[in-house]
């Protein structure tokens, strides 16, 4: 990942033809092709990790803190897992994530370091 040229984009403009993309139009959890250049652009992996360990982790936490039966605090769980994700989608799209271009999957591990 390229810090310097990440920097210079503004959030929610694509970085391939530098236009603002319309935050309906803007898929948080995965890539999607920029309506104006068709070029794959997505959030970056950080941010969709930070999101699942939030998401998931609050959602745990909060069913094993909740005193209920094992059954009902996985239900709650999961429930609140969804609302969670839904909520975190809707506050990052009011405003507008940072996107970068698509590289596939391999080079985004080997930038986290976790590839071998
Ligand atoms: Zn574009």
């Amino acid at each position: 990942m390229n810090i310097e040229e990440h920097e210079l984009v503004p959030r929610g403009v694509c970085p391939a033809c530098l236009k603002p993309i319309d935050r309906y139009k803007i898929i948080i959890v995965k890539e999607f092709p920029c309506p104006h250049c068709h070029q794959l652009v997505g959030t970056s992996i950080l941010f969709r990790v930070f999101k699942r360990l939030l998401t998931t982790g609050l959602a745990v936490t909060s069913a094993f803190f909740s005193g209920l039966p094992l059954i009902a605090s996985i239900v709650v769980g999961v429930v609140l897992w969804f609302v969670l994700n839904f909520f975190y989608v809707w506050v990052v799209s009011l405003v507008r994530p940072r996107l970068e271009l698509f590289r596939g999957k391999d080079e985004d591990f080997q930038t986290l370091n976790l590839g071998k």
